[in-house]
């Protein structure tokens, strides 16, 4: 199942009846004892499954083919990605940032294959 049809498909899940205020999942949003607005409740529940991060332009080009370069080099060439970087620990923040690269480079990549 794709990225895109598992969205969907929990959008679905969340579905709200403003007549009667209860998601299709059984929350009832707004009253005493699910005290969470309809957004309130859809955010978390978002979030728990996605995780929305901000892609990177690159740092630059070399031979004309993109990169990001921070703890760890990712390059798109020729429809490919390329990670230099050492195995080991991240910080967290380390991560996300790789992570955020990775799939920059993969939206570059595809888009030259
Ligand atoms: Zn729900």
């Amino acid at each position: 199942m794709s990225v895109s049809d598992e969205l969907a498909a929990l959008l679905e899940e969340h579905r709200f009846d403003p007549e009667t205020r209860i998601c299709a999942c059984g929350v009832e949003c707004g009253v005493m004892c699910d005290n969470l607005t309809y957004l309130e409740h859809l955010n978390h529940a978002l979030r728990n499954r996605f995780s929305v991060v901000e892609l990177p332009e690159p740092d630059g080009y070399a031979e004309e083919q993109p990169y990001w370069d921070s703890t760890d080099y990712v390059e798109a060439e020729d429809g490919h990605v390329y990670l230099i970087g050492s195995t080991g620990y991240r910080k967290p923040n380390e991560a996300r940032d790789l992570a955020a690269a990775l799939v920059a480079a993969a939206n570059r990549a595809e888009a030259q294959s």
